[in-house]
């Protein structure tokens, strides 16, 4: 866990509710539609984080709960948790993944959250040629502006892991990079205690929690989540999207 504070100075108070519709342009050609592949078995160690600062004048303690890997079977029951609570949070899409659960990433955007865009089939960034890397973003734009008419305009590279380069093609895709200040460990299955437990001992205003709906068995995840929520909610925080545009 080095660098917990973080490599990478960019705002992300970006806090605005309002939705964009069917934003963007329809990405060239890009054919060859990979396998689908839903079950990104390597776990997300944080290469990087980003410092997240507050908008000006917000006095408000927020924080972003951002759910990456889905949507999976697990998707629905953290959807009904969020509800429950009245709490809108952000989702870093895999496509290949909508592909398989289509229903429920219309589901996410019904309800109000943030779709984002976490790749096609969650490799490492850093290691594609260019034409793969736009393939990775943009057919995983496609996908969700498919279902739900709003182009993503955030991008979370697999494993946190960004580069130079990725940066650069990022931007040159018109995405912004959103990575996390807070990872419980999820992934890990460290247990349901300890999830809540280490969250709520990093979030600080402006903080950016990294769950995961997806990518494998999120019963302690989706166990965790009532209590974090309660919790921050009792401490005074207030939970926003991560929009980037
Ligand atoms: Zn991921």
């Amino acid at each position: 866990m080095v660098g917990w504070r973080a490599l990478v100075p960019i705002v992300a108070g970006l806090t605005s509710a309002v939705m964009v519709a069917g934003s963007g342009a329809v990405p060239a050609a890009h054919a060859e539609p990979q396998p689908a592949v839903s079950q990104p078995a390597v776990p997300e160690p944080a290469v990087s984080k980003l410092v997240v600062s507050q908008p000006a004048g917000l006095d408000q303690k927020v924080v972003y709960l951002t759910f990456d890997d889905g949507p999976s079977e697990y998707t629905t029951r953290v959807l009904d948790i969020l509800r429950r609570h009245d709490v809108r949070a952000t989702f870093f899409l895999i496509g290949a993944n909508i592909r398989q659960h289509r229903a429920l990433a219309r589901r996410v955007f019904e309800q109000g959250h943030s779709l984002q865009n976490h790749s096609w089939s969650h490799p490492d960034m850093r290691g594609l040629s260019w034409p793969a890397f736009k393939r990775q973003v943009l057919d995983t734009d496609a996908e969700i502006r498919k279902q739900t008419g709003y182009t993503p305009q955030c991008l979370r590279p697999p494993y946190g892991a960004v580069d130079k380069r990725v940066r650069k093609r990022a931007a040159a895709l018109d995405k912004r990079l959103r990575l996390w200040t807070v990872d419980p460990r999820d992934w890990a299955r460290p247990g349901a205690k300890s999830i809540a437990r280490w969250t709520l001992k990093q979030v600080e205003p402006g903080g950016i929690v990294l769950f995961h709906d997806g990518g494998g068995d999120r019963r302690q995840t989706v166990a965790a989540l009532p209590k974090i929520i309660k919790t921050l909610k009792a401490r005074g925080y207030v939970f926003h999207r991560l929009w980037c545009g």
